[in-house]
Formats: structure tokens, sequence, C-alpha cells
């Protein structure tokens, strides 16, 4: 490429490249970043950008960071990848050790993965093969919520919402599982009976051929950015024993910190068989992913027919990766990051809480280090976006929703900067 201007990256961008979720052809445009420090993106033109979307949850201690880097180049020095087949490496001892410590003891395993989607596929291969393995193979669906969100894969898409995820362009190739209405009991309030009953009717139907539940604990993130109450979980955990139905957690957005627990699993104390784990794992420096199980998955699995998880991607347990992982989490584990979390909550309801005045507003919300405007309408992203670059900000919205959920460590005048942003484009619809 001969110069890094704006306008050569845009067009040769435009010539070769497809966007998540765009057109090839005439998708609306994208901003050529070069560099990024802290909490800001620096365009190429000069400009910068308060990033308030973490790179979707991933950068929790922002961009370059020192302590990061410092860990990246070590490993890189050491070793930057071995095949996972029959060796093993310090990286991947110590990030299993640390990953099985901080969650609930119960999840002893972890298998590792290189994406968030794939994490999800591993834990629904997890689930079937076990109950294959233990002699009950007709269990091979599995109840979804509504407005979830779990990755872009034929597996996890299946379990996606129907509707958002768009499941009848791919017709027969897709699995057709069941969907239960996403809970819609406060994040702060109870929940009630009421709201189990439909679950529990296709548990109670279904339960012969059900292999497992999945959800995303607490917070549904891609399919609505809806909050509920962690009591629902608890019920949920109940409902799957009953049923002898798996639980699996996707905590893929949720884990490390976001939710102001390290992992939302932790709001309700609730343990789930299988764990999915990605994007802020590595600090969002590089793409790895984890699925935790218990003994009972693991057991089962390996004591079946196969003998053996029947999965092994070729970057499985990449070095490099592992190194970033444990580097984040330690610098996570040595701030004080629940007072972050929780400084940032209240700076974004402070920031955003003009927008619930806005006519196009439906609801205003915040939960850990994330706050949503939810929009009436949905907001057109050819004219939205560029409102948010020519104020200084980055901000993604999706459909009704124009959220933000910043790293960590960003300070309170960025935080007002970045919702007075939120609120003034809002107010412009
Ligand atoms: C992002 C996400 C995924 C998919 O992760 P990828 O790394 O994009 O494949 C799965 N589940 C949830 C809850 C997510 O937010």
């Amino acid at each position: 490429m001969p110069e890094l201007s704006w306008q050569s990256l845009q067009a040769a961008d435009r010539a070769a490249i497809w966007h998540p979720y765009a057109s090839a052809h005439d998708g609306p445009e994208v901003f050529p970043v070069v560099s990024a420090s802290g909490v800001r993106l620096r365009l190429a033109d000069g400009r910068e950008l308060i990033d308030g979307m973490a790179s979707w949850w991933c950068a929790i201690h922002g961009y370059n960071h020192p302590a990061m880097n410092r860990a990246v180049q070590a490993q890189l020095e050491t070793m930057s990848h071995v095949m996972f087949g029959g060796l093993t490496h310090p990286p991947a001892v110590k990030l299993a050790q640390l990953l099985t410590s901080l969650t609930p003891a119960s999840l002893d395993r972890v298998f590792f993965s290189d994406s968030g989607s794939v994490a999800v596929e591993v834990a629904l291969k997890m689930a079937l093969q076990y109950w294959y393995s233990v002699g009950n193979p007709g269990k091979q669906k599995v109840i979804a919520l509504r407005n979830g969100y779990h990755g872009d894969t034929f597996g996890a898409m299946a379990v996606c919402d129907p509707v958002t995820g768009m499941h009848h362009l791919f017709g027969e190739m897709l699995p057709r599982h069941l969907f239960a209405p996403a809970p819609n009991c406060a994040f702060d309030g109870p929940c009630p009976d009421s709201e189990m009953v439909a679950i529990t009717d296709l548990l109670s139907q279904h339960h012969r051929e059900v292999a497992a539940v999945i959800v995303e604990p607490v917070v549904q993130g891609a399919g609505g950015m809806r909050f509920y109450s962690p009591d629902y979980l608890v019920k949920l955990r109940a409902l799957c024993d009953a049923f002898d139905v798996l639980l699996i957690f996707d905590e893929i957005a949720t884990g490390f910190g976001r939710t102001g627990k390290l992992f939302a699993l932790q709001h309700a104390a609730v343990e789930p068989d299988i764990l999915c784990l990605g994007k802020a794992l590595t600090g969002g420096y590089m793409t790895l992913a984890a699925t935790l199980c218990n003994q009972r998955i693991s057991r089962g699995i390996s004591d079946g027919e196969a003998g053996a998880f029947m999965h092994g991607p070729t970057f499985m347990g990449n070095p490099l990766a592992c190194a970033t992982a444990i580097a984040s989490i330690e610098l996570l584990l040595s701030q004080p990051w629940q007072r972050q979390v929780a400084n940032l909550n209240k700076a974004l309801g402070e920031g955003l809480a003009p927008a619930a005045e806005l006519p196009a507003v439906a609801q205003v919300r915040t939960l850990g280090a994330i706050g949503v405007i939810e929009l009436e309408e949905p907001v057109d992203m050819q004219t939205v976006q560029p409102m948010f670059v020519e104020r200084g900000v980055w901000v993604r919205p999706f459909g009704k929703l124009v959220y933000a959920m910043p790293p960590y460590v960003m300070g309170t005048e960025d935080v007002a900067a970045l919702t007075a942003a939120m609120v003034d484009v809002v107010a412009q619809l």
C-alpha cells in the first residue's frame, strides 16, 4: 500500500474488504484507525475518538497498555505458537489454573478455542456428546432464549434469536431448537414464578429431547442489551436439575467484570454445567476463548464411546494469546476494578439521564459498565455513525440501541464527553 492516507485506506478497503454485518458494495463509510492508546482511537487524519465500545466488550484496560505490551513481547520472544495435541506449555497451564480458580468450584476443566462462537460450538458439542456418551442419544435439542446472541457459526447461530438472527436465510442447514421468551424481570427485582411458566412448559414437554438450556446470564448482549433478574438464573438452575437438562452460561460478553461482578453468574451464585468465556479474556489484544465444564461432563464424555471429546482447533491454547490473557486477568485483579466499574456506572447513568426526556427515546438503562439508550425506532447507521465521529466519540449503535461499554480505565471527564455526545446525537434524531 503506497500511503496510509484516509482516502487511500478507504478506497483500498472499499475495493477488497467485506465488513461485519455490512454490504460488500454499498456499505456505510468505514473510518480508518491508525493507532490506539488508552481510551482513544486515532484516525488517519489525526482526529482522536473517545472509545465507547471497548472494541465490542474486549478492551477493558484500554489500548496499548504497557503491562499488556510487555507480556505479549515476553511471550513472543519465548514461543508464539506450538500445537496443543500431545503438547502443553506454561501459559496454557497457568491460564487454566487462573480460570478454574476464579469461576465456580465445580467448573474444573478448560477447553481452549479461538473465538467466542467456537467456544459456544464447543459447549453445544460437549452437551450433545455428553448425553450420547451416557446412553441418552435422544437429547439433541437446545432451549435458548428469545433476544439471545451466542455467535455467528452454525451451531451458535442456531441458538441466537431466530428473528434478529434471520434464521430463515439458512434453511435446512440450521438445526431447529426451542425458544423460551426473554426474561422480563428487572435486574434489581425478583423473578416471579410467572416468568418461568413458558420455559417450564417447554421443559416438561420436551425434556426427553433437550440436552441443555443456554443463556447469557443477567445481560442479553447483542440480541437487545436487556438486563434481567439474577433470580431467574436460580430458578432456571432448579428447573434444569428437575428435568435433568444441562445448563450452559455464555459469559463471553459479561465475563471479566463488565456487570460489576467478575462473572455475571456471581449475581446469582449459580453454577452452570458449562461456561463460555471470550471477548475480554485477553483484554482485547488477541482472539481467544475458553469453555469450562464440570466433572459430570468431562467424565461422561471421557468414559463414553469415543473416549475423547471430538474437537481440536489448530490454534488451540495459542501461547501468545494465553500469556496475554494471564496478563489481562492479573492486571484486572491488581486494580480496584469494582470501584472503576461502579464509577463508570454512576457516570454513565448521570450522563445518559437527559436522554430519557427525549421524544425518540424509549428507555435509558445502565448496569455495571454498560449504558444503553433504547430508541423507539431503529437508527440509520449511514447518517448516525458520522455524527458520533464528528463529536469525537466512537459509538456503534445497532437497531434501536445506542449504547456504550467503555474500557474500565475511562476517566469521569471522558465518560461525560462520551455520554454528552450520545445524548446530543439522539436529540437530533
Ligand atoms: C460476541 C459474543 C459471542 C461470539 O463471540 P465471537 O468472538 O464474536 O465469535 C458469543 N456469545 C456472546 C454472548 C457474545 O457477546
